[in-house]
């Protein structure tokens, strides 16, 4: 499989470049946007990781442009924290997905693996794990027929549980991935939010899907798993 990696931070390009060539990908990496488009619009690439701030020309104009030439070429963009207006807009202009700055290599990798087995066009922007669905463009929430409403913070707390059913996140990664580094471990903000989505999600449901696992953190839990 054959991947542009467009990143022009030259500490987290060779990071991503040296994760996903240990995952046997063969990767092209460019740092500049003029660059990347004439790359992506003369290679046959499986999937482009396409950052969004960049020299030169930025990546929602190279995802709208390969968009408008109707290449389908799945496109995972990576976003900052600070800037929560960016994923919608690019999911909007055709993004497959997006991943939020810092990451983990392990969830880049599994979000390769999701676009490139999904069929193009096919209800990208729906998460669903047993009953549950999440709309990571509108932010709706259900179970089931019953709409849920729930806060930013309790849909971003949210998302990472239902991107990958069955692993536990601990405290610290859901802090960090939430509310940024520099609050202090010792806070309860996670275990207070998890309070309110589990009276949202789970309350008056006979399948409780928010799991706590003694000691380490929790998860969205999938049906046999
Ligand atoms: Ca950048």
């Amino acid at each position: 499989m054959k991947i542009l990696v467009v990143e022009d931070e030259r500490k987290i390009a060779s990071f991503i470049r040296q994760g996903l060539t240990e995952q046997g990908f063969s990767v092209d990496v460019c740092g500049d946007g003029n660059d990347a488009f004439t790359l992506a619009t003369t290679h046959a690439y499986d999937v482009i990781v396409l950052d969004i701030m960049l020299p030169g020309r930025d990546g929602l104009s190279i995802l709208k442009n390969l968009r408008s030439r109707k290449q389908t070429v799945p496109v995972i963009l990576l976003t900052a924290r600070t800037e929560p207006n960016e994923r919608v807009e690019g999911l909007n202009l055709g993004a497959d997905d997006y991943l939020t700055k810092p990451f983990y290599m392990d969830e880049l990798i599994a979000r390769i693996q999701a676009v490139t087995r999904r069929a193009s066009g096919e209800t990208l922007n729906l998460v669903q794990v047993e009953d549950l669905v999440i709309n990571l463009i509108t932010r709706e929430v259900k179970r089931g027929n019953r709409a849920i409403e729930l806060t930013a913070r309790e849909f971003n707390l949210l998302e990472p549980l239902m991107r990958s059913p069955s692993r536990v996140f601990t405290r610290t990664q859901l802090l960090e991935k939430v509310w940024g580094y520099d609050f202090d471990p010792e806070t309860n903000l996670v275990d207070v939010n998890i309070r309110r989505l589990r009276k949202k999600i789970d309350e008056s449901e006979p399948v409780q899907l928010i799991e706590t696992v003694r000691g380490v953190g929790y998860r969205i839990r999938k049906a046999g798993k």
